[in-house]
């Protein structure tokens, strides 16, 4: 696939190298930016046009922006990782396209040609490599989305969008690492309904999940885990991460894909490795009452998390309004950081990539 061309206009007033250095050394997450952003714009009349790199700053919007309103709007998640021989590359960016195309359906907006996703992506990245953070478990967290720019206020599908891409140098997610997480069983608020836009990474399913992720906060928790919506019985997903379940026997269950979860990336590669090594992976609806039960038996030992920005974390106890469990001995399980450790070891060039899953460039 060739790469579009992005025009680029080079930050006049970038941050300064020994600034930039300081902030890298502890970038937490999400809360630093780099100097670009790329940008696209998308018209009825046009298509998609306007291509470029910029310097990042803030947008002017009018008050009537259809997206301000109705929340037409989609997001993707990615990692550019520095690799041990100094080239920089991405995990498996062509399935994060393919996903922006497939949640833009669903929100009656324009899909974005891979080849333009992934060479915005590239065209940033290129521009500001030196945001790369050299840290152990550091990496360029990459933020695509997409929204109604078109000022009106009728409902329906916008006839105007922006495509930006904006990058934030990020250590690790979770502070401590891998440490086991506690998650709060939300038995009121659910995330997706059948039907719904559970499947899509759109803003509105977050923007409906805070709530959810405050109670979980109020009772002691660090993360929310949601029920499915009809029977408030299967285990779904947190609010950004899917769940996975390990048995005794050695076997791991993680929901199926029925629209009402986020299809992840993560889960995808999580479920193409243990296989790989042997493992039976079911993709099969676990309810919470067997998940307790089977937690209070042993024959459950691990249950982890995962996604982009953590990648995988390990899941210690589970509380809700009729008590808590606590899994194996609560802490980190053995299967969980084996695959962990093999998941991150390709993302960062440092083991084979049979699947060419490492998307290399610059
Ligand atoms: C993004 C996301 C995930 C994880 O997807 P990855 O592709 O693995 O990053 C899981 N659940 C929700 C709700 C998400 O938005």
């Amino acid at each position: 696939m060739s790469s579009p061309t992005f025009y680029v206009e080079a930050n006049p007033a970038p941050v300064a190298a020994n600034e930039r250095t300081r902030l890298l050394a502890d970038p937490g997450f999400g809360k630093l930016f780099t100097d670009h952003m790329a940008m696209i714009r998308w018209s009825d009349a046009k298509g998609w046009h306007d291509a470029k790199i910029t310097a990042r700053g803030p947008l002017m919007l009018d008050p009537a922006t259809a997206v301000l309103h109705y929340a037409q709007e989609i997001f993707e998640g990615l990692k550019a990782y520095r690799l041990a021989d100094g080239g920089i590359a991405l995990f498996r960016p062509e399935e994060n396209a393919r996903r922006f195309r497939e949640s833009a359906q669903r929100m009656a907006m324009p899909e974005l040609p891979d080849d333009l996703f992934i060479g915005s992506i590239e065209a940033l990245v290129k521009a500001d490599a030196n945001w790369i953070p050299d840290l152990e478990g550091g990496s360029l967290y990459l933020r695509p989305f997409m929204f109604a720019s078109e000022v009106f206020l009728g409902v329906k599908p916008a006839s105007e969008y922006l495509y930006l891409v904006i990058a934030s140098p990020a250590g690790a997610y979770f502070k401590g690492g891998a440490k086991a997480v506690t998650i709060w069983v939300s038995d009121h608020y659910t995330r997706a309904a059948p039907g719904g836009t559970g499947a899509a990474k759109c803003g509105g399913n977050y923007a409906a999940s805070l709530v959810a992720q405050a109670e979980a906060i109020r009772e002691g928790c660090d993360q929310v885990v949601f029920l499915d919506a009809a029977e408030r019985r299967w285990v779904e997903e947190l609010g950004g991460m899917n769940l996975f379940f390990v048995f005794d026997d050695g076997s791991i269950v993680t929901p199926p894909l029925t629209g009402t979860i986020l299809p992840g990336i993560t889960r995808e590669s999580i479920i193409s490795l243990a296989r790989e090594q042997g493992i039976t992976v079911r993709e099969q609806a676990y309810a919470i009452d067997q998940w307790e039960a089977d937690a209070k038996s042993g024959r459950l030992v691990e249950t982890f998390a995962c996604g982009t920005a953590a990648v995988v974390t390990p899941v210690g106890t589970v509380k809700s309004r009729d008590g808590a469990f606590t899994i194996g001995s609560g802490g980190p399980g053995q299967i969980t950081e084996a695959l962990k450790a093999r998941l991150t070891a390709i993302q960062r060039g440092e083991a084979p990539d049979p699947h060419g899953w490492v998307h290399r460039f610059g």
